[in-house]
């Protein structure tokens, strides 16, 4: 793709830190790949996770996800590259420990409790080496620790959705486990609570100081709870960096899709301006532009709210409104512009305007862009 050929400041630094070795790494991934048959499910990938941090791997489904977690986890072997643990080989060419003795937790998607144990019962199923005043002691932690505390005796079935997931975190928790593991932990919540469960759950791990990755292909959950995102598309690690770096400088098409609603303006790079059919700009518009893509083709990221569609006759518009979705608080537009280039534009819910309309599309944003190189 030419789009790997770009390379802006911005992704220069991004690349560079996904390479480094990290001093405190907890976890390594190197050269990382799995293949089931003739499927490869992951691709050389190499990542480190940091100490206390919470790294998602965020990207669509069938990416190599939930894969990834088991290699971490123990319950599958690499076919390629080794992975360290607190910078002990758990599996590699000749090494493979297994899942049991690595101290990694698990959250699993369906929270897993044993439905025949009290929730006492069941944070305290790992404690395995504490005697019951440990284990009580512990467990009453815990408790406070998922906002629950006094419910122990209650059985799983007494629980709510969100109540189940702090009981779920908290048994694995309990052990102190060097690094948690979360696998798309807020799919069974419904919406309200899971943005709710979103800031609890980071909140919880924090408050432990665990160290856990998560892995979800909601990027909005992506962006909002996690320290570093990583970003995977069939296997293979596409970017990685802190919520705003991976949003604000997507460093390929794929991920600028993926984070959010990405629109492309063509436009031509001037000596001075850059040229596109809502209006010539400064080509300082255009973020780490090189003098060498003087006379160039490129596309520019703009996102919904980045722009702004007007209404106008025929004679002064520069597109038309194509769709029309309402979300409740707002209206997103897409509108084909003349040249015939699609973007959406963010608009209040009281800007009532119609398919068909002719309007002026303007950019608002007052920030520099992201852009790639324009295609073929
Ligand atoms: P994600 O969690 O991102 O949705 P997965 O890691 O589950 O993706 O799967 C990645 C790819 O590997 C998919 O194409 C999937 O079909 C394949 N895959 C996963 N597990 C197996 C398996 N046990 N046998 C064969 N193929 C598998
Ligand atoms: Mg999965």
């Amino acid at each position: 793709m030419a789009d790997s050929e770009l390379t802006t400041d911005a992704s220069v630094d991004a690349r560079s830190e996904s390479n480094a070795d990290a001093p405190d790494a907890v976890m390594e991934l190197e050269g990382v790949t799995k293949r089931y048959g003739s499927e490869t499910a992951v691709r050389d990938l190499s990542v480190s996770v940091r100490d206390g941090e919470l790294l998602t791997l965020l990207g669509p489904s069938g990416c190599g996800k939930t894969t990834t977690l088991r290699m971490l986890a123990g319950l599958e072997r690499p076919s390629e590259g080794t992975i360290t643990l607190a910078d002990d080989e758990v599996a590699g060419p000749s090494t493979y420990v297994k899942a049991e003795e690595r101290g990694v937790g698990i959250v699993f998607q369906d929270f897993a409790l044993f439905p025949h144990l009290s929730v006492r019962e069941n944070v305290a199923f790992g404690l395995t080496d504490h005697d019951a005043d440990q284990t009580e002691e512990r467990v009453d932690e815990l408790l406070d620790l998922v906002d629950m505390p006094g419910m122990g005796d209650r059985s799983p079935d007494q629980l709510s959705g969100g109540q189940q997931q702090r009981v779920a975190l908290a048994r694995s928790l309990a052990p102190e486990p060097d690094i948690l593991l979360l696998d798309e932990p807020f799919s069974n919540l419904d919406v309200r609570l899971r943005v709710e469960m979103r800031e609890e759950v980071r909140r919880i791990l924090k408050e432990a100081g665990v160290t856990a990755v998560s892995v979800t292909h909601d990027q909005e959950e992506a962006l909002s709870i996690s320290d570093r995102v990583a970003v995977l598309e069939d296997g293979r690690l596409e970017q990685i960096g802190d919520p705003e770096s991976v949003f604000e400088h997507p460093e390929s098409r794929f991920v600028a899709s993926f984070l959010g609603q990405a629109g492309f303006l063509s436009a031509r790079v001037g000596e001075t301006t850059v040229d596109t059919c809502i209006g010539s700009y400064d080509r300082t518009l255009l973020k780490g532009l090189s003098d060498g893509y003087t006379g160039a083709m490129v596309d520019v990221l703009v996102r919904p709210d980045d722009l702004r569609a007007v209404p106008a006759n025929e004679a002064n518009a520069n597109g038309a409104i194509v769709r029309r979705q309402y979300t409740g608080p707002s209206f997103i537009y897409h509108v084909e512009l003349d040249n015939g280039d699609v973007v959406r534009c963010l608009h209040n819910h009281a800007e009532d305007m119609d398919v068909g309309e002719p309007v002026t599309v303007d950019l608002v944003s007052d920030h520099s862009l992201a852009w790639y190189p324009a295609k073929g």
